[in-house]
């Protein structure tokens, strides 16, 4: 099949606009589309230092990669990145020294948090002892980790690798759990103390597009899956959008348009309130302590837990 822009041979089908795109041009389509994003959303500004979550799998890959190469030569923007190592033995060894790797090629620095450093136990071990799903104790940690390192390293942004895949997901998902006023703080409505600014240069490009992009530009990309990666009801939702997606082609982005009109009545409905201090820690919350230091109590009659307010960092 030909390229419907030019006489070279197609290898994307972009079946929600019916195009065939050789290899060229799916390039400058990714590549423009993610600048567009960027430039709607004021996600990266003269004068912004981003740290970039890198968790060292294909998205957070790309994502590094290509905001390297977007940006290079702007004396202006500064990119660092960040892992967070959450002690999950056999993966996430591997994808940190893919990370390692990545950041030592675009030439930016390099930061490793570690649940074992900051709370005294890997994520595995908060398993073993815990009730909860993994993914409650490794997305309210990680996501501590990430802000508090941030903000220790002067970061301005703080830039994930969401796509447009995990974008429509989580809106679905928190209409399905009556959720509004998490789905409300899905577009932040204004800065807030303590909290860094979080950008998804991806969130409306599709999973399949980011991976076909990596591919294409030879990005080291590997597909390990955590071994924890069984939410059961993201599952579901997932295969819903993915079928919905196959028979009606381009509903994932019409569930975060939707989104985004609605977005404008929740900020009346659910305006985002003034952020207390945790009274433990002292990170902002919109209760009285954070949901990592209700975690860290809970967990404190099973096994030895702690932290400070002080962050471990280290460089690779
Ligand atoms: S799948 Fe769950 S446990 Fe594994 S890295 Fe993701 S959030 Fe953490
Ligand atoms: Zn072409
Ligand atoms: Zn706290």
């Amino acid at each position: 099949m030909k390229c419907s822009y030019c006489s070279r041979e197609a290898i994307y089908f972009q079946r929600y606009s019916g195009k065939h795109l050789c290899r060229r041009h799916f390039i400058s389509f990714f590549e423009k589309k993610v600048r567009a994003v960027i430039k709607k959303y004021k996600m990266i500004e003269s004068g912004d230092r981003v740290a970039i979550a890198l968790s060292g799998g294909k998205d957070s890959v790309t994502l590094t990669k290509l905001l390297s190469e977007l940006y290079d030569g702007r004396r202006d923007i500064e990119f660092l990145a960040i892992t967070v190592d959450e002690g999950i033995e056999g993966y996430r060894e591997k994808t940190l020294k893919v990370a390692k790797e990545v950041t030592k090629s675009v030439g930016i620095e390099h930061y490793v948090a570690r649940f074992e450093d900051n709370f005294s136990v890997k994520l595995d071990e908060m398993v073993r002892v815990g009730e909860k799903l993994p993914c409650s104790y490794c997305g309210v940690f990680r996501k501590y980790l990430l802000n508090k390192a941030a903000k220790e390293l002067s970061a301005s942004k703080l830039a994930t690798a969401h796509n447009l895949d995990d974008e429509s997901q989580t809106i679905l998902m928190n209409f399905i759990n009556a959720d509004i006023d998490r789905l409300a703080r899905l577009i932040p409505q204004r800065d807030q103390e303590g909290l860094i600014r979080r950008i998804k240069p991806f969130m409306e490009v599709y999973e399949k597009e980011v991976v076909t992009y990596g591919l294409l530009k030879k990005y080291p990309l590997i597909f390990d899956e955590c071994p924890y990666s069984y939410f059961p009801v993201r599952a579901f939702v997932r295969d819903f959008i993915y079928e919905l997606e196959r028979k009606y082609p381009g509903r994932k982005i019409s569930i975060l348009r939707s989104f985004e009109k609605l977005s404008e009545c929740l900020k009346i409905t659910n305006p985002q309130i003034e952020l207390n201090r945790c009274n433990i820690c002292g990170e902002p919350t919109s209760q009285k302590l954070c949901q990592a230091c209700k975690l860290v109590g809970e967990l404190k009659d099973k096994i030895e837990i702690e932290y400070n307010q002080k962050i471990f960092l280290s460089k690779t």
